[in-house]
């Protein structure tokens, strides 16, 4: 596997593992960690202003799902090899890098409620998510060997439950869990 270089707004250069990585550790641990605590945005009265927010919330809700695999895919990684940058595909076993991993649900459709529920989502390679559909006969039985059948009933019932979501709020969630995972609770640098 060859991983890029990419170059920081700081000058250094790093091994660029996801697109979603625009920093290098150093900078991009200190902006999460240096955070300024969010102010709430004021209410917006303006025509135009419900359409605006149709496409933020698709916006919010498709940055939410990405940083929403991002955890899930190191979740995994660190689950089944112990490292951040190889994991166990669910349903087929084999060993890919970060980077070829996806997250992929045992239940289709993507409905909001079952979205995000990392109870349903596991790492799994492109040729099981898409080349097979989502090799949901496999992550199925596999599920209900780990977590019995009515377990597997009850989620499968969430998929026609509506649910309302706060993505904005979603995306802060993921990246929180996420980093945590990348690097612990621990706001000291770790470099
Ligand atoms: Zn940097
Ligand atoms: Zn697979």
């Amino acid at each position: 596997m060859t991983i890029k270089l990419k170059k920081c707004k700081c000058g250094k250069e790093f091994k660029q593992y996801n697109s979603l990585q625009n920093k290098c550790p150093n900078c991009q641990f200190k902006e999460y960690y240096c955070r300024k605590p969010k102010s709430k945005p004021l209410l917006k009265l303006k025509i135009g202003a419900k359409r605006r927010s149709n496409t933020d919330n698709k916006k919010n809700k498709k940055l939410a799902w990405k940083w929403f695999s991002q955890y899930i895919r190191l979740r995994d990684c660190l689950k089944t090899t112990k490292s951040k940058n190889f994991g166990r595909c669910y349903t087929c076993d084999r060993i890919k890098p970060f980077k070829e991993l996806q997250a992929g649900h045992l239940i289709s459709g993507r409905t909001n409620a079952v979205l995000l529920d990392e109870e349903i989502v596991k790492v799994q390679c492109h040729r099981c998510n898409i080349e097979l559909g989502g090799n949901y006969t496999e992550y199925t039985i596999r599920m209900i060997n780990e977590k019995g059948i009515k377990w597997v009933q009850s989620k499968q019932d969430l998929k026609h439950i509506s649910v309302k979501k706060n993505w904005k709020e979603e995306i802060e969630i993921w990246k929180d869990k996420y980093f945590i995972l990348l690097y612990g609770k621990n706001k000291k640098l770790p470099f």
